[in-house]
């Protein structure tokens, strides 16, 4: 307990900030805060500094048991009374209460996550608002439609059939430490909007703003239980929630290697689930493309987060004729960013967000170098304390590397050369992944072959890593099954029930 008041009152955050990390923080299970059983803790850090910074209950099966009969309790309750209208004004409340909150809502994240305080507030704060704003709207927009009925059995009677939607029910929520807050809204948003009920499972690496937005879910007056939280170890809560026979549907962010025993152990109750995984996103630059936006590919396709993010442009193909120069631009931007605690917004690099993280990074970048691939920027760690890892650029690797084929998430690029078209594609589909693409040409028609041919969820042009509410997002082949967001995200939390009616 001292040592986590000492680290965590020498961050730079407000002394609301500080009062919030050192408080005693507990699971938010229907109406009250609950502790785990045996009062065990998971210590949470400063990936700067590598300091505790504060502590939560590591809950398991009990409190997973508990948190479930609340939120069926719940649904069962006062929240499937609520008009769809009534629903659509909570969220929006909560958006409005998550942006009010938003000043220590970044600064917790960038405490925990490590994160700039400028992503923080953009993406956790700002991006988790608009979400809720735009599944707000949905909830008043459910509807099954009226059907015509072919087959007339017994001869001769007429039937009218129609669908309603229902809400799914009862929805695990597992979630990573990329976008803690974020992640966990991308979940709740569309699952509330829908009129299910949620049990919520942070990250153990970044728990905090997640037992924070439950404390606001109460404070907006969402009925007590509609949305519980469960901070602990996935293979504990985590693998209790993901095995409950009481959870209806289950939605995960995170590595494919948990995704796929979350689709496992939920076939075994029949529980819906969608998985959004990893990927190795291509970003494929042909030869005419605007070389003023080299620069940014790099920045925004790759070391953007520190490369913590799913849709990371880890492999960028490169036409052979402007390889040296994509290459010597890459190494200009990794060696010219600034390395530091995301609490400075002039800092452009990051800690990782746990030594783990840090280590699996640079172990996964010495596998690479010992196969024959070329560091040629970064490729360490700085000197100092935090878990931060120098800006990397990879050249010369093999097809079969480790860098080529395994996510890394973390600052690492491999730059790969290909000759024309049909080399772009077979490249960039040479992968188990597909979660998303870039192609970046002043061609618009080249663009479009390439993006019809690439097997990715999301393919961006010109540009990459851009995700908005609106636009489905998920990924092909083991980068998950189903999508989030837009329309076909609320489809996710419904059931589809058929009605006939003889005539
Ligand atoms: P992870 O293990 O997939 O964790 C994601 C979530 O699943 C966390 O809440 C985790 O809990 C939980 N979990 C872990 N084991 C579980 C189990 N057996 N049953 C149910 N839930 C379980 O990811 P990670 O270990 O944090 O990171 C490992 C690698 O995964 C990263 O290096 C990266 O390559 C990839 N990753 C990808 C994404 C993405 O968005 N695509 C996000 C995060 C990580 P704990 O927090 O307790 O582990
Ligand atoms: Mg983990």
């Amino acid at each position: 307990m001292t040592i986590q008041t000492r680290i965590s009152s020498g961050l730079p955050v407000s002394e609301r900030t500080k009062a919030f990390l050192a408080g005693d923080h507990k699971l938010i299970v229907g109406a009250g805060n609950l502790s785990a059983q045996g009062d065990a803790k998971i210590e949470v850090y400063d990936p700067a500094s590598g300091g505790v910074i504060a502590s939560v209950p590591a809950g398991g099966k009990a409190e997973v048991d508990t948190a479930v009969a609340a939120a069926r309790a719940a649904l069962e309750g006062p929240w499937s009374k609520l008009r769809p209208s009534e629903r659509e004004r909570l969220l929006l409340k909560l958006a409005d209460a998550v942006e009010a909150d938003g000043p220590l809502l970044a600064e917790v994240e960038t405490a925990n996550n490590g994160q700039s305080i400028g992503i923080a507030h953009a993406l956790e704060v700002g991006a988790s608002a608009e979400h809720l704003r735009y599944m707000a709207g949905w909830a008043t927009k459910c509807y099954g439609q009226t059907l015509d009925v072919s087959i007339p059995i017994p001869p001769g009677t007429r039937y009218r059939a129609m669908t309603r939607k229902e809400p799914v029910g009862v929805v695990g929520a597992i979630v990573p430490w990329n976008f803690p807050l974020l992640m966990a809204v991308w979940k709740i948003a569309p699952a509330l909007a829908a009129g299910c009920t949620v049990v919520l499972k942070p990250a153990e690496e970044t728990p905090l703003t997640a037992l924070r937005l439950g404390q606001l879910i109460r404070d907006t007056g969402f009925p007590e239980g509609v949305v519980n939280v469960v901070t602990g170890y996935g293979h504990e809560a985590g693998a209790a929630l993901a095995s409950h026979p009481g959870i209806d549907k289950l939605a995960f962010t995170g590595s494919t290697e948990v995704g796929k025993l979350i689709g496992r152990a939920a076939i075994d109750n029949m529980t819906r689930f969608s998985l959004e995984l990893g990927g190795k996103s291509p970003m494929v630059m042909f030869d005419d493309m605007n070389p003023d936006l080299i620069g940014l590919a790099a920045n925004l396709g790759v070391y953007f987060n520190q490369g913590q993010v799913c849709t990371c442009g880890s492999r960028v193909l490169v036409q052979k004729g402007i390889f040296d120069k994509v290459a010597q631009t890459f190494v200009a931007v990794a060696n010219g960013l600034k390395i530091g605690s995301g609490f400075d917004p002039a800092n452009q690099i990051n800690p990782l967000v746990s030594a783990k993280q840090q280590s699996r990074v640079l172990s996964m970048v010495e596998r690479g170098a010992a196969d024959g691939a070329m560091i040629v920027a970064g490729g360490a760690a700085p000197d100092g304390p935090g878990f931060f890892v120098k800006p990397t650029v990879i050249i010369g690797a093999k097809p079969s590397n480790v860098l080529v084929r395994e996510e890394i998430f973390g600052p690492v690029v491999t730059l790969l050369p290909f000759t024309d078209m049909a080399d772009a594609i077979a490249q960039a589909n040479d992968s188990v992944y597909g979660l998303s693409a870039s192609v970046w040409s002043r061609d618009i028609e080249r663009c479009f072959i390439f993006a019809d041919a690439v097997k990715a969820g999301t393919v961006w042009i010109n540009t990459h890593n851009v995700v908005d509410p609106n636009m489905p997002f998920g990924g092909y082949k083991q980068s998950g099954i189903g999508r989030e967001h837009g329309a076909v995200a609320i489809e996710n939390y419904l059931e589809t029930k058929a009605i006939c009616l003889a005539l």
